[in-house]
């Protein structure tokens, strides 16, 4: 009984450890007081969580509140520096690690260009050895590792389900690295990943009802529900790429006809124009026939995928996103215009429309937010309103 009481004890004290360092995160700037106001937790107990946050070096004081009656109160924020996330992205030509601040930026980076072999181990092991040279000399405060990769991907035991890109089925990604790298290792596909990062770090802070379309060899889609990544059953949900657009439509790799990512994911574009996206792109803007007609046909799916996203969630923000959107702005130019046409009248103006903000290192800011967000679970909810 004893042994339980302190049990839970200290399963409180820990779950508002990370509750008061999740606000902190969130509100950026925050007193010891409005802490107490959001969390209903004593002014006492903050007074002592936070004197230990700043023992572990997780926060720090500075500045104070201002234009409030009374005693001025000191802020307390994250301190950037107190402790690291290494941030992986795999992809069929690259393997990039860095070393991201709890406030998501990259202190270092290295990138190494490497094709996924079809045998996983051997991309593995080199992924090992690329970061432990990495790791050598770097700060001692390493929370853990967060991995980046398209695919299905189970969660939370990180196991690549099916990786068409690289060819992998059933591959343990978490295990074997976390048994050779001996941190904690979260791994997710590259779509949720940059979700959580523009949710933290970019431009859907504190839009806690959010979808990402993302498009590139592939379509996928990912969910945020309160602040959390929703999942479905088998960690699967948001694979719209393969929805039935036309049953009558063309054939897509996955085997049945007329799937949304035979309209607008760049290799299906470049098979079906039997050029590449750049000659694509250029002959769309010399206002060539084939190519106005294939862009705006691609452009009128992506339109519907997003009207019927908003229908089924409701959200506040969709972020487009990935090497499509990043790379050929034509296909965003007037988006907006063209989804409203398909988007049913009382949820017309219940949305924005975004773009991702971090750029071409979204996927390593996105790997680190995977351990960020971990590490700050459960805390989403739990802030009175
Ligand atoms: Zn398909």
């Amino acid at each position: 009984m004893v042994y339980n009481f302190k049990f839970d004890q200290q399963n409180v004290r820990k779950h508002h450890y990370f509750l008061l360092l999740s606000l902190i995160q969130k509100h950026k700037k925050i007193s010891r007081s409005q802490l107490s106001k959001f969390t209903g937790i004593s002014n006492t107990t903050v007074g002592k969580i936070t004197k230990s946050l700043m023992k572990d070096d997780l926060i720090i004081e500075k500045g104070q509140t201002e234009g409030e009656i009374g005693r001025k109160a000191s802020l307390l924020e994250i301190n950037p520096k107190g402790a690291f996330i290494i941030g992986i992205s795999i992809d069929i030509n690259s393997i990039k690690i860095a070393l991201v601040t709890l406030n998501g930026e990259i202190v270092d980076k290295t990138q190494v260009a490497c094709k996924v072999k079809h045998h996983p181990r051997e991309t593995l092991d080199q992924l090992i050895t690329l970061t432990k040279q990495f790791i050598e000399n770097k700060p001692k405060k390493i929370l853990a590792i967060g991995i980046s990769m398209p695919g299905l991907i189970s969660w939370p035991d990180g196991l690549a389900v099916r990786v068409p890109q690289f060819n992998w089925h059933e591959v343990e990604v978490r295990d074997y690295l976390k048994d050779k790298l001996n941190f904690d290792i979260f791994v997710d596909n590259d779509v949720r990943s940059v979700l959580l990062a523009e949710y933290l770090f970019g431009n859907l802070n504190n839009m806690h009802n959010s979808t990402c379309i993302y498009i590139g060899s592939g379509v996928g889609s990912s969910v945020m529900i309160n602040g959390q990544i929703v999942r479905g059953h088998n960690n699967m949900l948001g694979e719209i790429g393969h929805t039935t657009m036309n049953p009558n439509g063309a054939l897509c790799d996955c085997g049945r006809l007329g799937c949304l990512q035979t309209y607008i994911c760049i290799s299906e574009i470049e098979k079906q124009t039997q050029r590449s996206m750049d000659e694509v792109i250029l002959a769309y803007k010399n206002n060539e026939d084939w190519a106005v007609r294939v862009i705006d046909r691609a452009k009128n799916y992506l339109g519907i995928a997003i009207s019927n996203i908003i229908c089924t969630y409701n959200p506040e923000a969709v972020l487009l996103a990935g090497p499509l959107i990043e790379r050929f702005p034509e296909i965003t130019k007037n988006l907006e215009a063209d989804t409203k046409k398909h988007i049913w009248s009382p949820l017309k103006e219940s949305f924005l429309l975004l773009k991702a903000s971090l750029g071409e290192d979204s996927d390593i800011i996105g790997a680190s937010a995977l351990v960020l967000n971990n590490f700050l679970k459960n805390t989403a909810n739990n802030e009175k309103r």
